[in-house]
């Protein structure tokens, strides 16, 4: 019987058979620092309140968009 060993990437959960590919994902991940930013519409076009979209600071100190789909 052989014993096999698996690492998983902790951010994307992907499941690799060696150890630098795992680490590799893990590096190339950038996460979230926070929002920085956020661009809202008047009540008369959005009775919701949500933003339209927020600006997010990355890891890498990258500004990176989201828009509401
Ligand atoms: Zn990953």
């Amino acid at each position: 019987m052989k014993k096999l060993e698996q690492y998983q990437c902790e951010v994307c959960g992907t499941i690799y058979n060696n150890r630098t590919a795992a680490d590799l994902c893990e590096k190339n991940h950038k996460t979230v620092i926070g929002i920085v930013g956020t661009r809202h519409q008047p009540r008369g076009v959005n009775m919701k309140g949500y933003p339209l979209s927020i600006d997010v600071k990355m890891s890498d100190g990258t500004i990176i968009t989201y828009k509401r789909g």
